[in-house]
C-alpha cells in the first residue's frame, strides 16, 4: 500500500534542431513536450529528496520525449519520415507491452501461491504496461507533427 507520493509534470519548449536522413533538410525546431514523475512508498518519506527526485524525472522525461517527437516528425520539405528509428520505437513498445504481460502472468502466478499481496501488486504494474505501451505508441507517432514548430519560413515546401 502506498502511503504517500509525489507527482510532478513538467511542460517546456525545447530548442532542437531536426534533419531529414532523406532529402538532408535541417531546420532549427521549437518542440513541445511534457514529462511526468512519481514517487511513493510505505516508509517513512524524505520529502525535499522525494521532490527534488520527483522534479528531476519529469524534466528528463519532457526532454527525452522533445527528442521523440523530433525523431518521429515527418519532413516539411520531402514528407518522409525516418522509418527505421519508427520501426525500432514501434519494437520497442511491442516488447514493452510483450514483457508487462509476462509480468501480469507473473503476477498472476504469484497470486495462485498465495503471495497475494506481492502477486496483486506485480499483476498491478503489467497490467499498467500492457494497457499503456502500445497506446503510447501509437499516440506518440501521431501527435509527434503538432508538437514540432518549424519556422515559418523554411517550412514551406522547396520544389
Ligand atoms: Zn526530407
Amino acid at each position: 500500500m502506498v502511503t504517500w507520493a509525489y507527482t510532478a509534470t513538467s511542460s517546456n519548449v525545447f530548442d532542437l534542431e531536426f534533419r531529414c536522413k532523406s532529402c538532408g533538410f535541417a531546420s532549427p525546431v521549437k518542440v513541445e513536450a511534457k514529462g511526468a514523475g512519481y514517487q511513493g512508498g510505505v516508509a517513512s518519506r524524505n520529502d525535499a529528496a522525494a521532490a527534488a527526485k520527483v522534479k528531476q524525472q519529469a524534466a528528463v522525461g519532457a526532454q527525452r520525449w522533445a527528442e521523440i517527437f523530433v525523431e518521429f516528425c515527418p519532413c516539411p520539405r520531402c514528407g518522409k519520415r525516418d522509418e527505421a528509428a519508427v520501426g525500432a520505437y514501434k519494437l520497442k513498445s511491442w516488447m514493452v507491452g510483450g514483457v508487462s504481460a509476462a509480468i501480469l502472468v507473473a503476477g498472476i502466478a504469484l497470486c495462485a501461491l498465495s503471495l497475494v499481496f506481492a502477486g496483486a501488486a506485480v499483476a498491478l504494474l503489467g497490467c499498467i504496461g500492457v494497457i499503456v505501451a502500445p497506446a503510447m505508441a501509437a499516440s506518440t507517432l501521431s501527435s509527434a507533427r503538432k508538437k514540432v514548430h518549424f519556422p515559418v519560413e523554411t517550412a514551406r515546401p522547396t520544389t
